[in-house]
């Protein structure tokens, strides 16, 4: 941040009195506030410009030193001097709105802790995913003991403030370096950082402000879903400490492979077995759809390999709208052995068709045929 003369800044005279600068600032620190403007990023270097220019005129040296030179060189700026974040003006905002302001300000804040988002795993069939299905999961989670109202302290009382860094969680200290001044800021030991001391644990959490408890959560899964889409379950993670909000609830879906079918999108596959006669003749035959039995007809002519698509039998997308194919591959089943009638008649079609008649071998009763030769 370019440094603008603290003067300006504050809208006072060169002149103007501690009590006329303090008064400026109060104004642009409550105008400005990062916590009165959490929808303006640019209230935030406002109230970083003004704070720094309460910092030099506040202090008479830093104040003698800028009417001499018109720069604070020597005078740590941002970010050494305020840490780069609004946390670090908390005392400046302290005396000036009191405890009643820390506690709804940034430093105060920091007591409280949302709670952690949690997973759970869901298996959906393909029947399920067609349809839609409302499952009941039991969840294990942390609530806020109804008994303190979270606060940890028996009664149900606020927790009083640790004294030892007046609440926020910090203890500051001015440290002399090259740079100058440095503000250093260290995790309060006395509280580890809570801001609060509980002297008197609420007994049915030990302090804690939380319990564990078993909660049954009610998952609408619409219809199309498929493995790796998850819901979000607002509220239903662990609970928050200290008036922070709970976390959330993350359902993963899993829908395997069910039966014969293979998914692709919205479509199935699926594999059928025919004879040799079929394949040439054509058929009708029936197939387990997901939904029940599916009657189809097999073309006279049919290849191996060949595909017969049974239309909207397959998935609805997660969206809504039509259902996918249903996509029978058929595989043409060969007789490994035939009787010698059989491969009499075999031997009679392919001369029928003016096909080179086959001799046969192993498995085409080739011994038998040897030996009557
Ligand atoms: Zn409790
Ligand atoms: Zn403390």
């Amino acid at each position: 941040m370019a440094q603008r003369d603290p003067y300006e800044v504050l809208g006072v005279s060169r002149s103007a009195s501690a009590d006329e600068i303090k008064s400026a600032y109060r104004k642009l620190a409550r105008k400005f506030h990062p916590d009165v403007n959490r929808d303006d990023p640019a209230a935030e270097d406002k109230f970083k410009e003004a704070s720094n220019a309460y910092e030099i005129l506040s202090d008479d040296e830093k104040r003698a030193r800028f009417d001499q030179y018109g720069t604070t060189d020597g005078v740590p700026q941002d970010p050494f001097f305020n840490g780069g974040n609004a946390g670090g003006f908390g005392d400046l905002f302290d005396m000036f709105f009191g405890a009643a302001g820390a506690q709804q300000g940034g430093r105060r804040r920091s007591a409280s802790q949302d709670g952690d988002d949690l997973r759970a795993d869901v298996q959906v069939s393909f029947k399920e995913v067609l349809t839609g299905v409302t499952k009941e999961i039991e969840v294990e989670r942390t609530t806020n003991c109804d008994s303190c109202n979270g606060n940890g302290v028996e009664g149900g009382g606020q927790a009083p403030q640790c004294g030892n860094c007046q609440g926020s969680g910090v203890v500051t200290a001015i440290k002399s370096t090259f740079l100058g001044q440095v503000r250093t800021q260290t995790v309060c030991s006395r509280c580890s950082g809570s801001g609060f001391l509980i002297t008197n644990p609420c007994k049915k959490c030990a302090g804690k402000g939380v319990r564990a408890i078993t909660e049954t959560v009610t998952v609408n899964i619409p219809a199309g879903v498929e493995t790796g889409n998850r819901i979000q379950m607002a509220g239903h993670g662990a609970a928050g400490i200290r008036g922070g909000r709970p976390g959330d609830l993350y359902v993963f879906l899993h829908v395997p492979e069910d039966g014969p079918f293979v998914r692709h999108g919205q479509h199935l596959l699926t594999g059928y077995d025919v004879t040799v006669a079929q394949a040439i003749l054509g058929d009708e035959v029936t197939i387990d759809g997901i939904e029940g039995e599916l009657g189809f007809d097999i073309p006279a002519g049919s290849q191996p390999g060949q595909q017969v698509i049974l239309k909207g039998q397959g998935l609805p997308p997660i969206h809504g709208g039509k259902r996918g194919d249903l996509v029978v591959e058929l595989t043409v089943v060969i007789p490994k052995k035939v009787t010698e009638t059989e491969a009499s008649l075999m031997r009679d079609f392919a001369e029928l068709r003016g096909e080179k008649i086959p001799k046969g071998k192993d498995g085409f009763l080739g011994g038998i045929f040897g030996k009557k030769k």
